[in-house]
């Protein structure tokens, strides 16, 4: 495999920690060599949703911003806040990005930009939940109504549960028949999920529930079984540091191998907001300097795997999500976080690639 061949499309339809709504965690998921056009005109269902805290809105507003050559979706952020850059400035390998996911889609003029919306929404092979909290679940709630088939929901098991006891339980919203919820075993099953992609499960510390119970989330690592390349994706999570636990590093054990056969082509993780004064609480979720000593675990563990290797983790892109809006008067916090890790990049010369993710635009990686 070339180590430069896109594997994957990863489309960021939200990718907002909150606590604004319209944009918090949702995207798309599928191999980079089928296109969405492709995807619509043959019936395939190929493509993942990974959480889905935005839907069907966002995907017509990308379609509407291709139509219109403007776009909003992409430039989301500045409605929010002045300082706000053009998404290739939040990247250090803007050659990922492709600004107009959809363009193809679009040009299908016959139809509007709400109908292809729901004809990419039904072309979902599965909905893969990390943690039911409602920024990652409100889109697959709210656009449940217009789901035209059996449409596959998978996550651990207290994902599963919780959705169906307390969210599809005939009184927040109906149980929908053409639901079909399936539980994800965490660390013992591959699971070809579609034709050509694989996924394996984690459980990750999100936080306490009261009194004292570890709040799980989930992290999913998938294969493309024709050329190999893996993709691990986060979801909400704290550092091993923070909630004094190893599952972050059961997982490093696992992908530094794929990271020495050049395999795995990114890993997708949350850095929720700039590091804290010692003391202030996190939620269950990382900031830079936390982020960065699981990098560093995860270089340790490479260099201890093979001794010849100097810089394990360079080139290695790093996809970061689930950023919260903030309200200071330093304006957009990503430019803050980013900041933040590129100096502890180069400060511990790990030579990753990081990138803040946007809505509206898709990677290939
Ligand atoms: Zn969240
Ligand atoms: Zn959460």
């Amino acid at each position: 495999m070339a180590v430069n061949t896109p594997t994957f499309e990863f489309t960021v339809l939200g990718c907002s920690g909150g606590p604004v709504a319209g944009k918090t965690c949702a995207f798309l998921l599928k191999p980079s060599s089928i296109s969405f056009q492709q995807a619509l005109e043959n019936e395939v269902d190929c493509i993942l949703a990974l959480d889905a805290g935005a839907g069907i809105e966002t995907i017509a507003e990308m379609i509407a911003d291709c139509r219109k050559n403007t776009a909003s979706v992409s430039s989301y952020f500045n409605q929010l806040y002045s300082n706000t850059e053009d998404p290739s400035y939040y990247s250090d390998n803007s050659g990922l990005m492709d600004t107009e996911p959809f363009e193809d889609v679009s040009k299908n003029s016959t139809n509007s930009s709400l109908q292809l919306a729901k004809g990419i929404l039904n072309r979902m092979a599965a909905y893969i939940i990390t943690h039911p909290h409602l920024d990652h679940v409100l889109g697959l709630v709210i656009n449940s109504p217009c789901f035209t088939q059996q449409t596959q929901i998978y996550g651990t098991q207290q994902t599963i549960d919780n959705l169906k006891n307390h969210i599809f339980n005939d009184k927040v919203w109906p149980s929908l028949s053409y639901l079909s919820f399936n539980y994800l075993q965490p660390y013992t099953e591959n699971l070809n999920i579609t034709e050509s992609i694989a996924v394996e499960t984690f459980q990750v510390s999100h936080g306490i529930t009261p009194p004292t119970e570890v709040y799980k989330s989930s992290a999913f690592l998938f294969t493309e079984t024709n050329d190999k390349g893996k993709l691990l994706f986060f979801g909400d999570v704290e550092s091993d540091l923070s909630s004094n636990t190893r599952y972050n590093q059961q997982i490093w054990l696992k992908v530094a191998d794929y990271i020495l056969a050049k395999e795995l082509k990114a890993i997708v993780i949350e850095c929720s907001s700039v590091d804290k004064k010692p003391g202030q609480p996190l939620f269950g979720h990382m900031t830079p300097t936390n982020l960065i000593s699981e990098l560093l675990n995860l270089r340790n563990i490479c260099l201890e795997k093979e001794k010849a290797t100097t810089h394990p983790l360079g080139g290695l892109n790093v996809l970061i999500i689930h950023v919260k809006e903030t309200f200071d008067n330093l304006g957009d916090p990503r430019k803050q976080v980013l900041e933040s890790l590129r100096g502890l990049n180069q400060i511990h010369d790990l030579r990753i690639k990081f990138t803040i993710c946007m809505p509206g635009i898709s990677y290939f990686i």
